[in-house]
């Protein structure tokens, strides 16, 4: 699987079925680690403390974990019904017991078992949590006992006082294997077999150890102090390196070429200075002054590299369309790339709209020196896909607007200006590239994002662009209010469709969104139901430490839809439902209706969640939305109070007051600031990762960093990453460096074919 160390100078490269023989390889193969690098980056998840013992009132049934208990009792029994002898044991942390149970032919057998196992003594347990009557036990559980398990008992004594470092294992590799086998490894180590991403100038500035000490610190440290230190410096390790990896894209796309797409002098007919002159409202000012950054960056030969975030309505579109406007008024052709069809669909729309005659260029009644905007999707007919592309080829279409098919390669453009990419978070590094790929000179980018981005995530995910942010709505929004609906209080849920009846009557148009599509299919977040991102819902079961699995399924559209039409306060109004799996005809018929008033109850998956625009929309009711990502949320919510009416969201959720999806819930009623809510979700997440239930390694190449807590070591190593690209953009003198790059360009480009 991973090919990627293969040009790794050093030991690191070496197989592990050379260095340990295959049989000790062949388990560690199946936790993707291959080679002597892998396994050195294979981090210890947590230090036992061999003086603590684990708290053992989490654990969930048939999750694989690794424990730190004190036998309390163990014996030894022949069974009744069948031939053969059992062992119990029950091990405890002095407040929760857990029992082990071991089968064999004869007690005999059990005898080293039972000699281990005394009470009194401490052990690490490891295996998978199951019940019976009434009492959580491990089946054959693989152990070892502290102090036991060691060579000599000299060994023994040190042994038992170091932290014992406790691995991303599985049930086919406990955790003391993975240890052994590092061992194994590290020991015969020199300081040349590993090679240091980090150069020596910089860890002599910053006090920093060199990466073998690290290795062995992190792997086998004498006491906590030691792992943390070590952490700490792999830590910025990894900033490190992914900091280099961006200075060295920012400096290699400033070497490019543009063509220069500058302005039309004032007084010379324009489309851009026509757009402007039939703008019905006039720009905010943060709208005028990053309109003047891009205007100028547009302008000069080197291409535009923008990342251009604001809250949810503060009308980005505006600004994109007017620097594409000024990419055509200079001879040039631009994209607009969304993450799926009804947005792409919907984009076009919009433009066709906001451009009025300016977009029928060419056209009996359009505008003189207009343009077209062309839709090219991926599931359009043969014909109207053909009459799309030719208008991008030719030239025709100064606007060509279209999801992921746009990179295909067969769509050729005139003169390929400009690149918008809406809503980023669903487009990676390699996608930007290809559609950068297309211009004859590499194309200006702007990339667009309504999810509020702390500064180091920005430096992290995006830290090639340069940032400009929208901070101000326009004027003369009303707001939204948000409340929490408990799913199973039949009166709140009542007065929630009262409500939506009053909105409706009202004039205003109601949103439903629900995680599933068919009631009786599994999550929607694999399988055919989740054939584009549309349908693809941000759920968070990866934190549900706080509900073992026994919570109720999901609401699905298609119930939810019959259930509305049911419903007496309803009654009269027309419903329809929009998800992914319908065909694209049947989507934008189920918008257009919506949009047009025909519809005013639209029951949908989170394909609405971006950048849908209908200002007439006053109500957004999400069900299970303590089992959505807050960001998802806060987007969906921003579909709401565009207008000049205010805006409703109503979360019915599921979760136990006081859990963590609870609280997650509340947050987001409680604010509207987006900016907080992605650093709180961000939080939440990486929370996530480290109670994560897959105890596997992952293939990210970030293993320690947090870009929400590690944000000064970002800052710092953004820094200094800086400067070393600076005086050698190749890299030429750190090998190291180069190679640890080379590896995580292959990391994300594993991670982003296993997601696509
Ligand atoms: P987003 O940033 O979420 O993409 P949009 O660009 O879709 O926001 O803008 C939201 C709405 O606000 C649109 O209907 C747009 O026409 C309108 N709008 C944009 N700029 C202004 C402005 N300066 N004054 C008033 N309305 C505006
Ligand atoms: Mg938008």
């Amino acid at each position: 699987m991973s090919t990627r160390t293969d040009a790794a100078p050093g030991r690191e490269s070496e197989l592990l079925t050379k260095v340990l023989g295959t049989r000790s390889a062949t388990p560690l193969a199946k936790l993707g680690l291959e080679t002597v690098g892998d396994l050195l980056r294979h981090y210890p998840r947590r230090y036992g403390d061999p003086g603590t013992l684990t708290d053992m009132d989490r654990l969930a049934l048939g999750e694989h974990v690794t424990v730190m208990a004190r036998v309390s009792r163990a014996t030894v029994r022949s069974m009744r019904a069948r031939s053969g002898a059992m062992l119990q044991a029950v091990v405890t942390d002095g407040h929760h017991e857990l029992a082990l149970t071991f089968f064999a032919k004869r007690p005999g057998a059990l005898r080293p078992h039972e000699d281990k196992l005394r009470p009194g003594r401490v052990g690490l347990f490891t295996g998978v949590v199951s019940e019976y009557r009434g009492t959580r036990q491990l089946t054959h559980p693989d152990y070892i006992m502290v102090g036991l398990d060691a060579d000599d008992a000299e060994e023994a004594m040190v042994e038992a006082s170091r932290p014992i470092p406790i691995y991303p294992a599985s049930s086919a590799v406990p955790s003391w294997r993975i240890q052994r086998a590092v061992r194994t490894v590290l020991d015969p180590l020199a300081e040349d077999d590993v090679v240091d991403p980090v150069p020596l100038e910089v860890r002599a500035r910053l006090g920093l150890a060199g990466r073998l000490d690290t290795l062995r610190s992190v792997h086998r440290p004498a006491d906590a102090r030691e792992w943390q230190r070590a952490r700490d410096r792999l830590r910025f390790e990894e900033a490190f390196v992914l900091q280099a990896a961006l200075a060295q894209r920012r400096a290699r796309a400033a070497e490019q070429e543009a063509t220069a797409r500058p302005p039309v002098a004032d007084g010379r007919a324009s489309v851009l200075a026509d757009f402007d002159a039939a703008l019905p409202f006039t720009l905010t000012e943060g709208q005028r002054a990053v309109g003047e950054d891009i205007a100028a960056e547009l302008a000069e030969a080197r291409p535009m590299q923008r990342l251009l975030q604001g809250e949810v309505g503060s009308g980005k579109t505006v600004v994109a369309l007017r620097a594409m406007l000024q990419v055509v008024d200079a001879g040039g052709q631009a994209a607009l790339l969304a993450p799926t069809e009804v947005l792409a669909a919907q984009h076009a729309r919009t433009l066709r709209q906001l451009l009025g005659p300016l977009a029928e260029g060419g056209l009996l009644g359009g505008a003189e020196h207009g343009t077209r905007v062309a839709l090219l999707t991926g599931s359009l007919g043969a014909a109207a896909r053909k009459e799309a592309m030719l208008q991008a080829a030719s030239g025709e279409a100064g606007i060509v607007v279209g999801t992921h098919a746009l990179l295909s390669e067969r769509v050729q453009f005139a003169d390929l200006g400009l690149v918008v990419v809406d809503e980023q978070h669903r487009f990676g590094v390699e996608q930007r590239d290809a559609l950068r790929a297309k211009g004859r000179a590499a194309p200006h980018l702007l990339v667009m994002t309504a999810t509020p981005i702390p500064r180091t995530v920005a430096m992290t995910v995006f830290g090639d662009l340069e940032t400009s942010s929208l901070t101000e709505v326009p004027a003369g929004r009303a707001g939204i209010t948000s409340h929490v609906v408990p799913a199973d209080n039949p009166r709140w849920m009542d007065r929630t469709w009262t409500r939506v009846r009053e909105e409706v009557d009202a004039g205003h148009r109601v949103y439903v969104v629900c995680p599933r599509i068919h009631p009786d299919a599994d999550l929607p977040s694999g399988g055919a139901a989740a054939k584009d991102f549309d349908d693809v819902p941000d759920l968070l079961e990866l934190v549900d430490a706080d509900g073992a699995g026994d919570k109720p399924p999901l609401r699905a559209v298609l119930e939810v839809a019959e259930m509305l039409r049911e419903t007496p306060q309803l009654d009269g109004l027309e419903v329809a439902v929009l998800h992914g799996q319908m065909a694209p005809a049947d989507k934008e018929s189920a918008m257009a209706r919506f949009a047009s008033g025909e519809v005013q109850v639209l029951v949908s998956t989170t394909v609405i969640e971006v950048g849908v625009d209908v200002p007439e929309a006053t109500v957004m009711v999400v069900f299970d939305a303590d089992r959505f990502g807050l960001s998802q949320l806060h987007q969906l919510r921003g579909r709401v109070g565009r207008g000049s009416a205010p805006g409703l969201c109503l979360l019915v959720s599921t979760a136990q007051p006081g859990s963590p999806a609870a609280t997650r819930v509340e947050a987001l009623a409680e604010t509207t600031d987006g900016f907080r809510l992605a650093t709180l979700d961000l939080e939440l997440r990486s929370e996530g990762d480290v109670l994560g239930a897959a105890q596997s390694g992952r293939s990210s190449s970030l293993r320690l960093l947090r870009v929400v807590q590690d944000a000064d070591v970002i800052a710092q190593a953004r820094k200094e990453a800086t400067d070393v690209v600076a005086s050698d953009l190749g890299l030429d003198d750190q090998p190291g460096l180069q190679a640890a790059i080379a590896a995580q360009l292959d990391d994300e480009q594993e991670e982003f074919l296993e997601r696509a």
